[in-house]
């Protein structure tokens, strides 16, 4: 139920299908972005909106990918789609993907198909979680040269060693999964950048091989505000393990306290601090109760 905006056109949920010989279904070029719409005292608002639109283009740029559409009306088809489905909260998921005009690889002779979706999603790691922290483990699967040379674009294809690191997590009764990159440094979740903190210095691993997350954009300027230093550098997961806090933040996952790394405890094992004003600050800043 609810409505789906489809190459241009709003279509109930049910009729929002593609072919079996979509482009996109088979090769997995495609690029995406994840969204979210909060509740403020002047309404529903997206956050940050302009900077997931940019990304949507600067991953689809990466591709050689052409949408065919501008960024302000993508803009204004996100305010839609949540408008049409009543949503307050949402989470939102445009899409542009290659359709089923042809098959093998080349792609310069499709179209190019945009689809954006919204619907109310949780909390995304665990609702308890939240406060309580996650444990995560290290992953078998690294950021390969694919990701390394594509981190900057969220493209369909890139999430495969994403999906198999979280699977393994999930089978070791983790909550999520830490990628190292080929050189072993740490890099990100399956989808969430990591922050650790050592005696009141937050740490994160450069962009060389990580995502540049909008969330983790929104913690520098944050850290920034409350005057507690932040430095980008390659981190090693003995780091991890031996660090007073770390969390994850992702649009899905927001800000994520991390509780234990494989096996060991992080700090004391619980939300630490630093980790949780910022938490309190993220979740003010998309709830609209302080200035940007
Ligand atoms: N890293 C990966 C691989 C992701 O998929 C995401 C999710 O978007 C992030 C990091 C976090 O990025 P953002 O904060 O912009 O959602």
């Amino acid at each position: 139920d609810g409505i789906i905006w489809l190459d241009g056109e709003l279509v109930p949920w049910r009729e929002a299908r593609v072919h079996v010989l979509t482009h996109t279904l088979h090769y997995g070029m495609g690029v995406f972005e994840g969204v979210r719409a909060y509740k403020t005292p002047r309404g529903t608002a997206i956050f940050r909106l302009q900077e997931h639109t940019e990304r949507l283009f600067r991953s689809a740029h990466i591709l050689n990918m052409t949408i065919p559409y501008d960024k302000e009306t993508l803009n204004q088809v996100q305010r839609l789609v949540v408008r049409e489905n009543g949503l307050e909260t949402a989470y939102i998921r445009p899409m542009c993907f290659y359709g089923s005009e042809g098959m093998g690889l080349r792609a310069d002779n499709l179209q190019v198909h945009v689809m954006l979706a919204a619907w109310s999603w949780g909390t995304y790691l665990g609702a308890e979680n939240i406060e309580r922290g996650i444990r995560v483990k290290t992953s078998s699967y690294t950021r390969h040269h694919v990701n390394i040379t594509m981190c900057k674009a969220k493209a369909n294809g890139n999430y495969l060693n994403s999906m198999l690191a979280l699977q393994e997590a999930l089978a070791s009764g983790c909550d999520e999964a830490l990628l190292l990159d080929t050189e072993g440094y740490v890099t990100e979740g399956s989808g969430e950048n990591i922050f650790i903190i050592r005696n009141g210095v937050i740490y994160t691993p450069d962009l060389t091989s990580a995502l540049e997350g909008i969330t983790r954009d929104t913690i520098f300027q944050l850290a920034q505000e409350i005057g507690v230093p932040l430095r980008e550098k390659r981190i090693t997961r003995d780091e991890v393990y031996v660090a007073d806090e770390a969390f994850f933040t992702g649009t899905a996952a927001e800000v994520t306290p991390i509780r234990e790394l494989d096996g060991r405890r992080i700090g004391d094992g619980v939300r630490g601090p630093i980790t949780e004003r910022l938490q309190s600050l993220y979740f003010d800043q998309v709830h609209g109760r302080r200035e940007a």
